[in-house]
């Protein structure tokens, strides 16, 4: 992407906490949630303004941290960088794709930075009067979204039917699998729908057996034609993953492993991967998963955008780097509204499981202040220097 036109002068950024209600309630390890709490990043210049989100979970995941600490990274480092270097520019905001060098590699500051490069992004977008998919010169104007299944409360197989029964006309359905939820539900979901592009995710959940062991257990699912199976073993260790990798015919895609531009490199030169699941907000930004899009396609890596229940900018972005020639595979791009029983934000419309990324100016989602409002728990306001 070419740097256009800086978005303008600062003129402050708004940080604000929504509580959005999920359409289900969410079973998670730490208890079941009926709301989806979202950090939004507002960024005002005397330009535009443009609207991000965090990627952050209230609990966070295994690789990432949870919403508070993004929320305090933010406030302790990220939006004062973020000020200074507009003040040292005269007020001028840094153009979207230097923020991510505004500080810091933690996985708080990825997300933190991922946050208001967003907000960056849509403002500059907006100040140019571009879209994002413009931007990035996306190949493709029909974006296809894949459906995700959990495991179901007391592992019922004919519940899990259920479910996949509901979103067997997906382009790709990926289903959580855990040891001892793995070759029986597969096998049955494979008898009753044949043709369905399968794959499951553990989210590391083989490391708890021994390497033989969870070998074992996942060539058990080889017969059954999965695309392949998403991050079998725990994030950290790449030549664990590799060396499985190679025991399998069914390929093995990575998700919680590829923290980073560099981990995404790596994990393709050790052979730990054949498809990659990029999330944005991870990697740090869209500017990151850009160039992690470029660098799979040019080593023959599959890959596919993932999402993390954004409410709007954030999955739209998604939805514009999904359009590009590296995602090969059906993104977690489906409309929030299939998860969140209300938003603030805007999304293009899906027809099917079919999407175009937006053609209006920014990032493709337009956030209402006055629906944010009412759902807002806290909102911390940050004036430019002179402002
Ligand atoms: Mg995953």
């Amino acid at each position: 992407m070419d740097g256009p036109a800086p978005p303008g002068r600062l003129v402050g950024v708004e940080l604000v906490v929504a509580s959005l209600r999920l359409r289900r309630p969410v079973g998670t390890s730490a208890g079941t949630h009926l709301e989806r709490p979202t950090l939004f990043v507002r960024v005002a210049t005397d330009a535009a303004e443009g609207w991000g989100e965090a990627g952050a979970l209230p609990g966070g995941t295994l690789v990432d941290p949870p919403l508070d600490e993004v929320l305090d990274r933010l406030r302790q480092r990220t939006v004062p960088s973020l000020l200074t270097a507009s003040a040292a520019r005269g007020g001028e905001v840094p153009a979207a794709a230097q923020v991510g060098r505004l500080g810091g590699t933690a996985p708080a500051d990825r997300l933190a930075l991922a946050a208001l490069e967003l907000a960056v992004l849509d403002a500059e977008l907006r100040a140019a009067g571009t879209s994002l998919a413009a931007r990035l010169g996306v190949a493709r104007a029909d974006v296809r979204a894949g459906a995700v299944v959990g495991i179901p409360p007391g592992r019922e197989l004919a519940a899990l039917l259920d479910e996949v029964g509901q979103v067997a006309d997906a382009p790709r359905v990926r289903m959580k699998i855990a040891p001892g939820w793995d070759v029986v539900p597969v096998a049955a979901v494979r008898d009753r729908w044949p043709d369905l592009a399968l794959q499951v995710d553990a989210n590391g959940a083989y490391g708890a057996l021994d390497p033989d062991g969870a070998a074992d257990a996942l060539a058990a699912l080889d017969p059954y034609g999965l695309t392949c199976i998403e991050q079998p073993l725990p994030p950290a260790d790449l030549t664990a993953s590799a060396a499985l990798a190679a025991r399998l015919a069914t390929p093995v895609c990575l998700d919680e492993s590829l923290t980073s531009l560099r981990r995404v490199v790596d994990a393709a030169r050790y052979g730990a991967m054949s498809v990659a699941c990029l999330k944005p907000a991870r990697l740090g930004g869209v500017f990151a998963a850009t160039r992690a899009l470029a660098h799979c396609r040019s080593v023959g890596v599959e890959a596919f955008v993932g999402g993390l229940f954004e409410a709007g900018p954030g999955r739209a972005a998604g939805l514009a780097l999904s359009a590009l020639d590296g995602a090969s595979l059906p993104g977690d791009v489906s409309a929030p509204a299939s998860y969140l029983e209300e938003t603030p934000c805007s999304y293009p419309p899906q027809r099917g499981w079919s999407l175009t990324p937006a053609a209006t100016p920014g990032v493709g989602s337009d956030t209402d202040p006055g629906a944010l409002g009412p759902m807002a728990t806290a909102r911390w306001w940050y004036p430019a220097a002179g402002a």
